[in-house]
């Protein structure tokens, strides 16, 4: 057992995330012991940190945005070894043999994955901790490889916010000729901006907040519509064929629906509460329109994004803070006032 492992936890809904110490399990023989350089701080670190989906166990590490190096593996581990660069996502492990499993969509196994924190180990059942911390042991099948042409501090967000907006991209098949829009610049909002134009969709961001017009451009949007415009939504009745909807709180969806056209798909990945207002049924079935969610992606597809990156020249933009500024950095991230992802140097931890 690795004694004495340095993190900063959430001990209460109410309480700011601190310093903790706690151990991680012996190496069993498929894990991959890695020490932790960056982290990046997602939205849903946040939520969890402060209960607001009912589900927190505390203490809470959060942190599902690792980009660290292996220290040790296990004697079975072959694609692994000492000093690999190497990311770790939303998940650590899942049970590989359900369906999804077996179609790589491990997100979606049929007996719930095992989340990189606020989860229990399958085997010893004991709680997993995220990446707001020194070292973390985790099954080979989950470990991704960080291919040489990435930042490595710039690319810890693709682990969460990357894959989680290029996964219903590439399953909703945006391309050339499409218009898609964006619901929100913020750590996902920006990747979803990034890919759909990498993809070669005409890109439309939806923001609340004027004066993210011209980053957005920077970032692949061909256009910006205040959403808390009336007439700028009139104007784009009926435009988009896909909309990805990043915004993390209860909103009414009905004025985007009138922005999609026959057969157009609003996907949310921000939302988990039911939606409320009530979605007008009508506005749904005159347009043959499908509402959807998206869950992160699984494994096999989060290796193909880091892939895509390196090969496209994409990466996250991120503002590097040190581990004492993360509660700070969660108010601001409430604030929207993130261009456009925290991460942590975990160095910082002394
Ligand atoms: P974020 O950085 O805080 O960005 C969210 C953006 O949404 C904000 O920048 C803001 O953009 C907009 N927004 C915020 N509050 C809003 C409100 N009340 N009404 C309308 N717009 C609002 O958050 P994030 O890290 O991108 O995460 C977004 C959500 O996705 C979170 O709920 C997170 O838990 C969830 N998530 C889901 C998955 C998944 O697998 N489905 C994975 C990761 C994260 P503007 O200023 O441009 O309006
Ligand atoms: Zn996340
Ligand atoms: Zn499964």
């Amino acid at each position: 057992m690795a004694l004495n492992i340095r993190g900063y936890a959430a001990q209460s809904a109410t309480s700011p995330v601190a310093p903790f110490t706690f151990n991680r399990r012996d190496l069993r023989a498929n894990d991959v012991d890695i020490d932790i350089l960056y982290c990046g701080v997602c939205h849903t670190d946040l939520h969890v940190a402060r209960n607001e989906w009912g589900n927190a166990r505390y203490p809470v590490v959060p942190g599902h945005e690792i980009i660290g190096r292996v220290k040790a593996v296990g004697s079975d581990v072959r694609n692994f070894k000492a000093g690999d660069l190497v990311g770790v996502g939303c998940m650590v492990d899942s049970c590989q043999h359900c369906a999804p499993c077996q179609q790589g969509l491990e997100q979606y196994c049929l007996e719930g994955s095992t989340l990189t924190y606020n989860s229990l180990d399958r085997q010893d059942k004991s709680p997993t901790y995220g990446g707001y911390s020194q070292s973390i042991v985790v099954r080979e099948q989950f470990v991704l490889r960080v291919p040489d042409q990435l930042d490595p501090k710039s690319a810890a967000p693709l682990l969460c916010a990357g894959i989680t907006t290029y996964s219903p991209l590439k399953h909703w098949k945006v391309g050339l000729g499409q218009k898609v829009a964006v619901v929100g610049l913020g750590g996902l909002g920006h990747m979803a901006l990034k890919f759909a134009h990498a993809m070669g969709a005409d890109v439309t961001l939806f923001s609340r907040s004027p004066g993210k017009e011209q980053e957005a451009r920077r970032l692949g949007a061909e256009h910006v519509v205040i959403s808390t415009d009336a007439d700028q939504m009139k104007a784009v009745t009926g435009q988009f064929d896909f909309i990805l909807d990043t915004v993390p709180h209860q909103h009414d969806l009905n004025p985007y629906l009138a922005t999609l056209k026959l057969d157009g798909q609003l996907v949310l990945v921000g939302l988990l509460e039911p939606i409320d207002p009530p979605l007008a049924a009508g506005a749904l079935v005159r347009k043959r329109i499908s509402v959807g969610g998206s869950l992160i992606g699984g494994i096999a597809e989060t290796q193909e994004m880091l892939d895509y990156c390196a090969d496209k020249g994409i990466t996250c933009d991120v503002e590097m803070i040190n581990i004492e500024d993360v509660n700070t950095a969660y108010d601001r991230m409430l604030k929207s006032d993130v261009r456009y992802r925290f991460v942590i140097d975990i160095a910082s931890l002394g």
